[in-house]
């Protein structure tokens, strides 16, 4: 009897550490996204959705992690990062120099780069040389902001929200607009009269972000990107999305 109490009684033992294991498996790691930037992350129906959402969802699935996602605004999120309010950026962020003083970044999921959109009837704009002395919309903080604000003899209007400078666009309040190739695209498909101008364009590399010290997370992240590459989802979410 007292051997059958000492067995229950290390059973007991072994299952709680296997509950309280379980647990610590399942911390959630709070991810940050500014849902505005589509076809990447966007509301619909209230709901954050786009190609970084199903990729970070697919990542944590491959990874065993449990994630809840949180919407702020894009220059919150770096400064979210380091206060551990999040524990992970996905927001089409591009991995800068200057970025990556603050944190690490994944190895790149998207080559994207800048581009120039103009109106319809604009025939001076054929590349970033022809801004000179044009008034530019940007959006605050982004790459595209650092981009024209290094450009000498360029006045840049800096936006909150790109569809606001889109409007300016429209309503001749600039002469052009500097955002990144896939949301442009976007707009210029969702609004008559502007054009994305062809030609050369400044290549950047997105990437996921997390605090220097969290290099646990950064090898997962990057695990799941690989694995996703290999089997084929990323491919997949490249075709529904783009
Ligand atoms: N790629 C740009 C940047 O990193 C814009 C990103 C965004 O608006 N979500 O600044």
């Amino acid at each position: 009897m007292k051997r059958i109490g000492r067995i229950f009684l290390v059973l007991l033992v072994v299952l709680s550490l296997v509950a309280c294991g379980g647990k610590e498996e399942k911390k959630v790691v709070y991810v940050g996204t500014n849902a505005e930037f589509p076809p990447f992350e966007y509301l619909e129906e209230g709901e954050i959705v786009g190609f970084d959402m199903d990729l970070i969802n697919e990542i944590s699935k491959d990874q065993g992690l449990e994630i809840q996602i949180q919407d702020m605004s894009f220059d919150g999120l770096l400064p979210a990062l380091q206060t551990k309010k999040i524990d992970i950026v996905i927001a089409g962020m591009t991995a800068t120099d200057e970025r990556k003083k603050s944190v690490n970044f994944s190895e790149s999921y998207y080559t994207a780069s800048q581009v120039i959109i103009v109106k319809d009837s604009d025939t001076e704009i054929s590349g970033f040389d022809s801004l000179k002395g044009k008034k530019v919309g940007v959006m605050l903080g982004f790459t595209g902001d650092v981009v024209v604000s290094e450009m000498e003899g360029v006045e840049s209007k800096k936006y909150n929200a790109a569809y606001a400078a889109i409007m300016d666009l429209k309503n001749d309040k600039v002469d052009a607009v500097v955002l990144d190739s896939e949301p442009a695209t976007n707009f210029v498909s969702g609004n008559a009269g502007i054009k994305v101008v062809e030609g050369e364009a400044e290549k950047e590399e997105y990437a996921i972000a997390v605090r220097k010290e969290d290099g646990e997370l950064l090898d997962k992240l990057n695990s799941g990107l690989k694995n996703l590459k290999s089997s084929g989802k990323y491919e997949e979410l490249i075709k529904k999305h783009f």
